[in-house]
């Protein structure tokens, strides 16, 4: 809360580090594990965690947190939720008002999350695998267990000895039913047997077994056994890491389909089905089949990962600054919203790492379009003088104010074709760009005026007064800028009445993200903030001040339409394609230009 976030302030961290709040399930029933981990997480993170047990847990719970961490980590106050900067909710159903109210401040992280809260999360982390909502994951691996450290140096081909273990409460009872089904098979006495007894656990010990009360470190304790019983589950998981074998008796179906997507070898859904234990018993590769189910090579480290995500900002349309809703696409390093005005945007939780300087014109460019950008210069002035008559003819500046020349600014003009271009279609022109030597070949080969800088920055923006320009220009750059609104308003500003925006940008609408839209979000660049449509940039740039007078689709792919792969350029087949679809302006990518609308004051 606010005592918090002041305390880090004015210490000795610096501003800007995630102040994360870990939200572990705390429910009656719902086992220890979540508690288990987020104080493990909580510790992994200092300084900058803290645990969030709300005013009503119960004061057990409180004690066994404070009592491994200390009262200091410990968040009681609904403040704390507004005041942090990511918030990990490790809770089986999450409500969706609940994380709608979070994703306004923060981040929200879900992890191993489920309910109608699930969607609205900003980042999926998935550790136990799930049945549903797979592509709703923004990460889903194992390789996050914490495993046991404790591993047996084989895999057992005989099972002697037997640990039975079902969960800190087993409601259902199925400790007893698993030893009395054991002792049943004829094959296993009751001296072999070792069963673990929970806080909460309803049932007696059967007969002479052995009892584990309350085990402190029970994933430490598996690999002193041969055989280990258990419901699908982290415990099932961290036995099979310990290379033992394991056997699921599940408290549902739906442990029971969990368990078997995994390749756990299942007796039954609460009554044991006695065949089939008695041939897992008498399987010898039972063991060798556990242990392969688990990598103990992939581990990686949660908490560092949760840290890098933390980082991001909350999920904002970088135009209207609405918060993201419900993301329509995940990957490892990024999710997807569709904003209400109809642009796409995505929050990056990984630095796309990539610098728009020579490297990126000279070996990124080539990796990607099999030639230097320089190399391409006469390809792209040619597409330039049909961009730059477009531009001419879109501006209709009133009467009094024609000048001689219209003034004309290129962001993001690198080597320059496109404005030696404009310049010889009869603009005035000068170009911008952040990459210094693409500025200086401008300057002094191409022999226009340019300045090296972003947009992005207020005091390069401050350059041009209200109503300087008659045409701004952007070719396939408004998609990488972060924050859109300012850049936009300043068009606005700096755009006389009559003067035109231009830009162009890869097309949502297109062919293929029509037929695969996860697909076509998947191998967007990473540097790509923003998604556009021709609907889309008609409404936003209304609201900025423009008309769009003209959309034109490019970036028209045959190949790509469905079973077409194999058609080739120069055949009928694809003539007609290519036809197609122009005429249903499925092209991958779009230019718009649009007129400034006249002031009447
Ligand atoms: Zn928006």
């Amino acid at each position: 809360m606010v005592r918090w976030r002041a305390e880090t302030n004015s210490c000795r961290r610096a501003p800007m580090m995630p102040q994360i709040l870990l939200c572990p399930e705390t429910a009656v029933g719902a086992g220890t594990g979540h508690l288990r981990r987020a104080i493990r997480l909580c510790k992994q993170l200092s300084p900058d965690a803290r645990i969030y047990l709300a005013p009503d847990v119960r004061d057990g719970v409180v004690h066994t947190v404070s009592h491994e961490l200390g009262a200091s980590w410990i968040e009681r106050d609904p403040a704390a939720l507004v005041a942090a900067s990511a918030i990990v909710i490790d809770r089986p159903i999450i409500p969706r008002e609940e994380v709608a109210a979070l994703c306004q401040h923060a981040v929200v992280i879900g992890l191993d999350a489920g309910g109608s809260g699930r969607a609205l999360c900003n980042y999926t982390i998935d550790i136990i695998p799930r049945l549903r909502d797979d592509g709703r994951a923004n990460l889903r691996s194992t390789a996050f267990l914490e495993l046991p450290r404790s591993v047996r140096s084989a895999p057992p081909a005989i099972y002697p000895r037997i640990l039975v273990t079902f969960g800190g409460e087993d409601p259902k009872r199925l400790t007893p039913r698993m030893v009395e089904a054991l002792l049943q098979t004829g094959e296993v006495n009751a001296q072999q047997v070792t069963v673990v007894r929970g806080p909460l656990a309803a049932w007696d010990a059967p007969g002479d077994v052995r009892v584990l009360d309350r085990p402190s470190n029970l994933m430490e304790m598996l690999c002193d056994y041969d055989l280990v019983c258990t419901s699908f589950g982290l415990t099932a998981l961290e036995a099979a890491a310990a290379r033992c074998a394991v056997v699921l008796l599940n408290p549902t179906r739906y442990h029971a389909r969990l368990g078997k997507r995994v390749g756990f070898t299942d007796v039954g859904v609460v009554r044991v089905n006695r065949r089939a234990l008695g041939l897992a018993l008498s399987d010898p590769a039972l063991g060798l089949k556990s242990a392969a189910l688990v990598d103990r090579r992939a581990s990686q480290s949660l908490a560092r990962t949760i840290a890098r995500i933390a980082q991001a900002p909350p999920a904002r349309c970088p135009i209207c600054r609405r918060p993201g809703g419900e993301p329509i696409f995940r990957d490892a390093d990024r999710s997807f919203y569709r904003c209400s005005c109809g642009v796409l945007f995505r929050t990056a939780f990984t630095d796309p790492g990539i610098a728009y300087d020579e490297a990126y014109f000279f070996e990124e460019y080539r990796a990607q379009y099999g030639r230097t950008y320089l190399e391409d210069f006469a390809h792209i002035r040619v597409l330039g003088l049909a961009r730059a008559r477009r531009v001419m003819r879109a501006h209709k500046p009133p009467k009094q104010a024609r000048s001689a020349k219209p003034r004309l600014l290129d962001i993001g003009c690198a080597y320059g074709p496109f404005l030696d271009a404009a310049q010889h279609s009869g603009f005035a022109c000068s170009g911008l760009d952040v990459a210094t030597a693409a500025v200086r070949h401008v300057r002094d080969v191409v022999g226009i005026p340019a300045v090296a800088g972003s947009i992005s920055d207020p005091s390069v923006r401050d350059r041009w007064k209200p109503g300087d320009l008659d045409a701004v220009t952007m070719w396939y750059v408004i998609e990488h800028i972060d924050d859109l609104r300012p850049l936009l308003r300043w068009v606005q500003r700096t755009v006389a009445p009559g003067g035109v925006f231009a830009f162009a940008t890869p097309n949502a609408r297109g062919i293929s993200g029509r037929l695969d839209r996860s697909a076509f979000l998947r191998m967007g660049p990473r540097d790509h903030v923003t998604v556009w449509t021709p609907t889309a940039a008609r409404r936003v740039l209304r609201r900025f001040g423009f008309h769009v007078v003209r959309v034109v689709v490019t970036g028209h792919h045959p190949e790509r339409f469905p079973g077409c792969g194999a058609v080739r350029p120069g055949t009928v087949a694809y003539r007609l394609l290519l036809g197609a679809s122009r005429l249903l302006r499925l092209g991958d990518t779009f230019e718009v230009y649009a007129r400034r609308r006249e002031e009447r004051e």
